[in-house]
């Protein structure tokens, strides 16, 4: 790996962060905050948050089995995406590298922070060589994107080209975790010490049920999360997000029984699926959707919307023609989406 100066942009090396009040003053002893202009009133939305979140990183640290300080909490994985483009990429002159299909917002992150990006395709089972990968790479590339289990194709990523990467690769290999909770292969987060280059995304958005509240989360060593808290907005995690943040670990026993309620229910839709005239293949999927090639995707996906049945229409993402994705929903969301299906005639 290269050394975190060298891989980050000087401005940003070199850049000293705003310190807002409560940066200043972090005591728990003072009784009289006159120091952020704040309104006394209309407790306690008018005190401004905690912009180290601290309790949430420590209970969230616990749960992870990592360091609070080896943790990013940001306004959805979406400003983690963006962050390490900002901290990392020179627009115009570095680029990043990722597998293609996946996740949208890595591209929308690079063409508008003007970093270049750098596409390799998968194979036709949705698999990606390591070998490929890198060779894609060059010596201004900062960042590789994985994301296992892949969005849209939801299959995991093979843990041994991962690792090749990772081990390989002396830039940052930013490793999305955004659908783990629902696959049988464990996280990487238990080999963030052996691999100082890896940068693990996870998110409140799936698993815990909570898109609406916008918390994501990036694991790595201390000095790349410094390096992230640097440049971020300094409240970028509001109160009410910090504390239903807390509120949904406390409640995990919930999120346990809804991720096991899902991958209960995934196998039988997908066999369902199988069953339909308009379906050609089913993939395999580690997450909570499944991709499927229909006949006719475009057709498909305008009769579910008349029905007011709203799935996601892949057609002209690569390798993914005339494919929909599915997203697993509750049993009676299923059981609507199937019985429209067996009832379209092409
Ligand atoms: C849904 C999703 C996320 C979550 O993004 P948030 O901004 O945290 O809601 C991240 N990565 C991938 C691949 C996703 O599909």
């Amino acid at each position: 790996m290269k050394t975190l100066q060298e891989l980050t942009r000087p401005n940003i090396w070199n850049l000293k962060p705003y310190s807002s009040a409560r940066d200043e003053y972090k005591g728990l002893t003072a009784s009289v905050f006159l120091d952020a202009n704040e309104n006394p009133y209309n407790s306690p939305n008018n005190r401004y948050p905690d912009p180290s979140q601290h309790e949430l990183k420590v209970k969230l640290a616990g749960f992870k089995k990592v360091l609070p300080e080896q943790i990013f909490l940001g306004n959805g994985s979406d400003e983690a995406i963006d962050l390490v483009f900002r901290a990392f990429c020179e627009p115009g002159q570095d680029n990043v590298v990722a597998i293609d299909p996946t996740y949208g917002m890595y591209q929308v992150c690079a063409d508008v922070n003007n970093v270049e990006y750098r596409k390799v395709i998968l194979d036709e089972s949705f698999r990606f060589s390591a070998e490929k990968l890198l060779a894609a790479a060059d010596d201004r590339t900062k960042l590789i994107f994985l994301c296992s289990p892949n969005n849209p194709t939801g299959n995991e990523l093979p843990r041994d080209e991962v690792e090749k990467v990772i081990k390989r690769f002396d830039g940052l290999v930013i490793l999305d975790e955004a659908y783990n909770d629902f696959s049988s292969v464990p996280s990487m987060l238990a080999h963030l010490g052996k691999y100082p280059n890896l940068v693990v995304f996870q998110t409140f958005s799936k698993a815990w049920a909570s898109a609406a509240i916008r918390l994501g989360m990036a694991f790595t060593s201390p000095d790349i999360i410094a390096l992230l808290n640097k440049i971020k907005y300094p409240y970028n995690v509001n109160l009410l997000t910090q504390k239903e943040g807390l509120n949904v670990l406390n409640k995990y026993h919930m999120t346990e029984r809804w991720i096991k309620e899902l991958i209960d229910a995934r196998g039988p839709l997908m066999r369902d699926f199988e069953k339909l005239r308009c379906v050609e293949k089913v993939f395999p999927s580690d997450a909570n959707f499944f991709l499927v090639r229909v006949t006719d995707a475009v057709k498909i996906y305008n009769y579910l919307v008349s029905l007011g049945i709203i799935v996601r229409n892949r057609h002209t993402v690569a390798l993914c023609g005339n494919c929909l994705r599915i997203t697993v929903g509750a049993c009676e969301e299923n059981v609507r989406l199937i019985e429209a299906l067996n009832k379209y005639r092409t």
